[in-house]
């Protein structure tokens, strides 16, 4: 029995190291520090501010060359993982993203897989932010919402302000901090990670009667792309999954016109192959915001609770 649980666990180590262990907060910081000390010249240990237990919520930043933006102004993107707790796979996934890029932003021109190249030469002139854990209250309790500093269990992807339904918002510091830095840092590109569907989606994902956003068509054919590695369905969020109220995908398009999509990780996810449908994602988008980000349909009645996406 006990060789048996060793195999067992074995075998979830490798696969799912987040589920199997239980991890806390701790240990994706220190995978974090560990990566920035490897290699300094590429990632660099950032932060977005104190949560409502005062912990610092830290990321990575990630670039080919550093300083290279004061030449060339760099466009900056986000991955974040983890606005609910329990989708822990999310913290694994962004993890993943970073080692995937850190490892191909240290080769040497004519190292990486042809079939990458181009994929590579887009990203170059980007800074990359991965922040794996937004929620990390919950996230050591395995609990979808976060504390509030008044002791308030919140949904963070409900705390955004809405387009189409009047509600709370920004009741927690976690989500207030990441769209303060979304707003000063200028981010062009966000993808948020979540689980356990197997869809990569993009807005509308409010309650209108028209779900397709005015750029609709770049928003299908790049997420086609992605998709293309991972096999996951694609869409709007309305569509492929169901409408929510202050879902923050929604309100970064809607309010800056940032690239916004979110990825449901399959229940058994192929992590490789997702960091590299994000890496695909990243490296197609412009260097500009959307400049058509209105909604242009009907917002349409709601009743009773919002549900907000898995
Ligand atoms: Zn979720």
């Amino acid at each position: 029995m006990l060789f048996k649980n060793r195999v067992i666990g074995a075998c979830c180590i490798f696969l799912f190291p987040s589920i199997c262990f239980g991890t806390n907060y701790d240990n994706v910081v220190k995978k974090m520090q560990d990566l920035a000390a490897n290699h300094p010249k590429i990632a660099v240990m950032m932060d977005i501010g104190k949560n409502d237990s005062g912990i610092l919520i830290q990321g990575l930043k990630i670039e080919k060359q550093p300083g290279f933006d004061v030449v060339v102004g760099k466009t900056k993107h986000l991955l974040v993982g983890v606005h609910h707790g329990n989708e822990k796979l999310g913290a694994d996934v962004a993890i993943k993203f970073a080692e995937d890029l850190i490892q191909n932003f240290s080769l040497e021109a004519g190292e990486a897989d042809d079939s990458w190249e181009d994929t590579w030469q887009g990203l170059e002139d980007r800074v990359l932010y991965v922040i794996p854990v937004l929620n990390i209250g919950g996230y050591n309790a395995n609990t979808r919402e976060e504390r509030s500093s008044g002791g308030s269990s919140v949904d963070p992807n409900r705390d955004y302000p809405d387009v189409c339904v009047q509600q709370k918002y920004f009741q927690l510091a976690s989500t207030s901090n990441l769209a303060r830095f979304i707003e000063k840092e200028e981010i062009i590109g966000a993808v948020t990670v979540h689980g356990y569907i197997g869809t990569f989606t993009y807005p509308w994902g409010i309650f209108t009667d028209s779900t397709k956003t005015l750029d609709d068509s770049f928003y299908r054919e790049v997420a086609k792309a992605s998709v293309a590695i991972n096999n996951y369905r694609t869409g709007t969020h309305t569509d492929i999954i169901y409408p929510a109220a202050g879902a923050f995908e929604d309100w970064a398009y809607y309010k800056f016109g940032v690239w916004t999509m979110l990825l449901e990780v399959a229940r058994s996810p192929d992590i490789q192959k997702d960091s590299a449908a994000m890496i695909k994602y990243f490296s197609q988008l412009p260097q500009e915001r959307s400049t058509q980000h209105q909604h242009t349909g009907n917002c349409t009645q709601t009743k009773g609770s919002f549900p907000s996406r898995p």
